[in-house]
């Protein structure tokens, strides 16, 4: 991997133990326990494939998306949705593919689950045109990059109430509007746009349709997010730009629904991506306080740093166990076909929403605390906690700020009142 600007302070000793493949080796010692023969094999298979393949092409001084395509090879740019006969795709192989990508590169696994999941997952559920299943292999192979608009400059947490206007023509449609921080926006060559035919009705008139980056009338312009310079996320402008009816993925009025069951996959990537951060932090803090010394002995030997670190551990090792819970809800709600059912879209709805407040919270909490923990050289570049820091900010409010998750979750305990 190479590195910034930054000179090299760490000791030989230590940057020889502080590897990713050791970083795996305790990782999977936690993870192995909690997941089937088939999913073990498959990260064994796929840490391997990280270090030999993508951990040698990490330039921190380039953007993540040169490394999309090295990915789709493998079939590694998503693992939700089942792609060429794939057996080893569902949510726990997504979440799975997150903290292995988020150990090796929190930007790029960021970057990868906006394209593979939040913009693919609504192609495999809904797309039913040539045109659509062209674009699905263009960005499951990683040669294409996919993007998602759905928050407005007027309109973030009350997504809902969306202003961007789709005008039904017959035989297109047209589209104007102004979207804000799309993610992969300002390199992206396909957009998922979201929109209504009526700004006073947008539940019964929302559509959810694909624009091309070569469409007349896309404007996109990067916005200054300066906690993941890797990523580029922007202001994506659509002036009157017309929409072909086979790029429609969502008719009018069914867009709001495919809108909400869309959210649950997108949090639990989320999950998966937040524990991957929390993973490498807490990692890296157990392996160098274990090597660092003061006062003659490893700072691990301190209780003052042993107990916090031990206490995140604690934290963590609960929050994936309820990782990969959500997970298996959302496998059995596809398997079932029930996220036409309102009951069970309302229980994934609120088990994703808790507990991706829960573990993009603890991201954030165990990246700043083992900074703290390990002192300055976490401050550097020489450690990959700093850089998971950062990461781990955006993580928890990209798909929906941690209010909005507790206020999800917070109407649905309330509902329970109505039981007595
Ligand atoms: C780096 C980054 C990447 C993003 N990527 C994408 C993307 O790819 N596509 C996309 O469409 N969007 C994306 N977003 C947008 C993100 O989902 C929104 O920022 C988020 O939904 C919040 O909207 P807002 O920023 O307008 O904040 P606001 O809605 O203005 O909220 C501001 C604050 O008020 C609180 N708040 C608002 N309403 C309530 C309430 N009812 N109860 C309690 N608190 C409330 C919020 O929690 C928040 O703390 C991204 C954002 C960032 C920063």
């Amino acid at each position: 991997m190479k590195k910034i600007v930054g000179v090299d302070i760490l000791d030989e000793e230590v940057k020889e133990k502080l590897t990713t493949e050791n970083i795996y080796k305790i990782f999977n010692n936690f993870i192995i326990p909690l997941i089937s023969k088939e999913e073990q094999e498959f990260l064994r298979e796929l840490e391997a494939f990280l270090l030999k393949e993508i951990e040698p092409k990490i330039n921190l001084n380039n953007e993540v998306y040169e490394l999309f395509p090295i990915l789709g090879k493998k079939n590694y740019i998503q693992r939700l949705n089942s792609y060429g006969g794939c057996e080893r795709c569902n949510m726990r192989y997504e979440m799975l593919l997150a903290m292995a990508c988020s150990i090796i590169d929190p930007e790029l696994d960021l970057a990868r689950v906006v394209t593979g999941v939040i913009f693919a997952n609504p192609l495999f559920q809904f797309g039913k045109s040539d045109r659509i299943s062209e674009i699905l292999n263009q960005i499951v192979t990683g040669k294409k990059i996919g993007c998602i608009c759905i928050t407005e400059k007027y309109q973030g947490s009350d997504a809902v109430n969306m202003k961007t206007e789709v005008l039904d023509k017959g035989d297109y449609l047209i589209v104007n509007g102004e979207k804000l921080y799309t993610t992969n926006g300002t390199v992206a060559d396909y957009f998922i746009v979201y929109g209504v035919s009526d700004v006073s009705d947008p539940r019964g008139t929302m559509y959810q349709l694909i624009a091309e980056k070569d469409y007349e009338g896309i404007e996109t312009h990067r916005l200054g997010i300066q906690s993941i310079p890797r990523v580029q996320v922007g202001q994506t402008i659509f002036n009157s730009v017309k929409i072909p009816k086979e790029n429609i993925l969502g008719t009018k009025g069914v867009g709001y629904n495919n809108l909400f069951s869309g959210l649950v996959a997108e949090r639990c990537a989320i999950i998966g991506s937040s524990l991957g951060i929390a993973w490498l932090t807490a990692i890296t803090a157990l392996i160098y306080t274990n090597l660092r010394t003061q006062f003659n002995r490893p700072i691990y030997d301190f209780q003052g740093v042993s107990f916090p670190i031990t206490q995140l551990f604690i934290e963590l090792m609960a929050a994936t166990e309820l990782g990969f819970r959500s997970a298996s809800e959302y496998n059995k709600t596809i398997e079932h076909d029930h996220f036409n059912q309102p009951k069970f879209v309302k229980y994934n709805a609120s088990f994703s929403s808790g507990t991706k407040y829960l573990a993009s919270n603890l991201a954030q909490k165990i990246s700043y605390e083992t900074q703290q923990l390990c002192g300055g050289i976490a401050f550097t570049d020489n450690l990959r906690i700093d850089k998971a820091l950062e990461v781990s900010k955006v993580q928890e409010i990209i798909g929906g700020a941690r209010n909005i998750q507790l206020y999800l979750v917070s109407r649905a305990i309330k509902n329970m009142i109505s039981l007595l």
